[in-house]
């Protein structure tokens, strides 16, 4: 299967492994898949579904299987696969549109009317989307589940979202992204937009400044995935060129080493 060589299972793949739901069952209303085609020791799905509509049975690594008469599509089961690998279609809103509901574990989520970009199994974005529903069981500490209605021929092919960035204007009149307050920067030392905007206000001036101040770019990474949403932070914020906002300077040790290791007297195993 295409899943081990391309890392995504194709529509054709599924079908023939028989784990498709028919055109029939999905022109009636929303329906579960469960994409997952791996024999692992798994079975949240099966004690999600209150209807008894998904089977994994014994040995616990059977694959699922989805009964679509039984199933509503009520999505329960999407927010307690282990594998993010349930997904809820229907064919049956008219009009040539249609739904799809998939696990998201991105922040911020998405909010209901917001127009976003739909993505395939593949990675690739299909078409625009309006979100529909977003259901966020919090309670349960389960995986947060986004509903989109595209246009029908996409839902056999869109299993997830982008969120189509806004942009602002800076003071010298380039459009920059617009990112939300609570938004992650630097996942390594986990620094927030918010945090570096309160950098700026405190008088950072370059990607150095807001590093000195926040952490931004020190963790493992360097900088490699931050760096750019720093510079257009303070280009939205400040306004300057991206010369004058600087890179940011890379600085050994860049993997975690312990003192024995730095001190001569021991090896880490990485030399
Ligand atoms: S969508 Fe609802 S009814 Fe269908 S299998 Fe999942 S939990 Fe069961
Ligand atoms: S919970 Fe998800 S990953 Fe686990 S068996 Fe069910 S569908 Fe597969």
């Amino acid at each position: 299967m295409s899943l081990a060589s391309e890392g995504y299972l194709t529509l054709a793949e599924l079908k023939e492994a028989g784990m498709y739901p028919s055109e029939e069952r999905m022109a009636k209303g929303p329906v579960a898949i469960a994409e997952c085609v791996q024999q692992i020791p798994c079975n949240p799905c099966e004690t999600a579904c209150r209807f008894g509509a998904i089977k994994v049975g014994e040995p616990i690594i059977n694959l699922p299987c989805v009964d679509e008469g039984t199933c509503t599509g009520c999505g329960v089961c999407i927010a307690q696969c282990s594998g993010l690998a349930i997904f809820v279609v229907d064919k049956s809103l008219g009009d040539g549109m249609g739904t799809v509901s998939f696990p998201y574990e991105y922040v911020p989520l998405p909010e209901k009317g917001q127009t976003v970009k739909a993505v395939s199994r593949k990675g690739e974005v299909v078409c625009d989307a309006e979100v529909v529903k977003v259901m966020n069981p919090k309670s349960f500490d389960r995986t947060p589940v986004v509903t989109l209605k595209i246009p029908v021929e996409y839902v056999d092919e869109v299993r997830s979202m982008q969120r189509r960035p806004e942009t602002e204007l800076t003071a010298g009149g380039e459009a920059v992204q617009r990112f939300d307050d609570d938004m992650l920067v630097c996942r390594c030392e986990e620094v927030t937009v918010a945090e570096i905007r309160q950098a700026i206000a405190d008088g950072a001036r370059d990607v150095t400044g807001v590093k000195r101040r926040t952490r931004a770019g020190m963790g493992l990474c360097q900088g490699r995935t931050c760096e750019k949403m720093v510079q257009a932070i303070l280009r939205a914020e400040l306004g300057e060129t991206p010369q004058e906002i600087g890179h940011n300077t890379a600085r050994p040790p860049v993997r975690p080493v312990t003192f024995g290791s730095l001190a001569g007297g021991e090896s880490n195993g990485n030399e």
